[in-house]
């Protein structure tokens, strides 16, 4: 999932829309950056494969560092941790966002989420692999229900949330089954192809997290547009 997390996130903050965002919108994607980070570094192992879709075109063979349950918990109670110094409820949801990627991966992911890591058992109920394409537009539908949830509810405490919410949905558009950059990258040549895929999945975290937690923070008074 990939839009879809930053759309959690969203839903998340929206109930505490003046508040530091980065507990929860880099806690959402936390795992992801993890990944690919590792994926660079070679302690994660992926494989191009033209035939996985809807948009990674990788098999992610060994990613039990950090999408392994036992990691997942793990990394939450760490990044909790981290937040601490903001209060114990933002460290609390920056856990619970960091957490709720795991569980957000688990429907789409097909069988590759370990319990923990080099278990032989994995979790994941496959949706990549049994929908394909349509598996990207049902992320679409959770995208557009949460985002909209998210912009009401920021709202109705003070902020106008449009820019933050229209990001998310180009998120969503632009890690498409046809034009997504992973699809270029899995006919590269090993090693660039990893690289080139851990760089993507390491980026496509911070990148947009960063500019979603600079337009939270800008976003202007609820109401304010609507009357100008
Ligand atoms: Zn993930």
């Amino acid at each position: 999932m990939y839009a879809g997390h930053f759309a959690i996130g969203l839903a998340l903050q929206s109930r505490m829309p003046r508040q530091t965002a980065w507990p929860v919108v880099l806690g959402v994607g936390l795992l992801d950056l993890l990944n690919g980070l590792f994926i660079v570094l070679g302690w994660d192992h992926v494989s191009p494969n033209l035939a996985a879709g809807p948009y990674l075109y990788f098999d992610l063979r060994f990613i039990d560092w950090d999408h392994s349950l036992l990691a997942a918990l793990l990394w939450s109670l760490a990044w909790g941790l981290l937040c601490w110094r903001h209060g114990r409820g933002l460290a609390a949801w920056g856990a619970v966002a960091a957490l709720s990627h795991w569980v957000a991966d688990w429907p789409v992911h097909n069988h590759d989420l370990a319990w923990y890591p080099f278990s032989d058992q994995h979790a994941g109920a496959g949706l990549w692999a049994r929908l394909g394409t349509w598996a990207w537009w049902l992320e679409g539908g959770l995208v557009l229900g949460l985002v909209a949830l998210a912009w009401r509810q920021a709202g109705h405490r003070g902020a106008d949330w449009r820019w933050p919410g229209l990001l998310v949905v180009a998120l969503w558009l632009g890690l498409n089954p046809w034009l997504s950059p992973m699809r270029a990258m899995a006919g590269w040549p090993e090693p660039w192809a990893h690289l080139g895929h851990g760089s993507l999945v390491g980026l496509g975290f911070l990148l947009p997290g960063l500019a979603l937690i600079a337009l939270i923070r800008s976003a202007p008074p609820a109401g304010r547009q609507n009357g100008a």
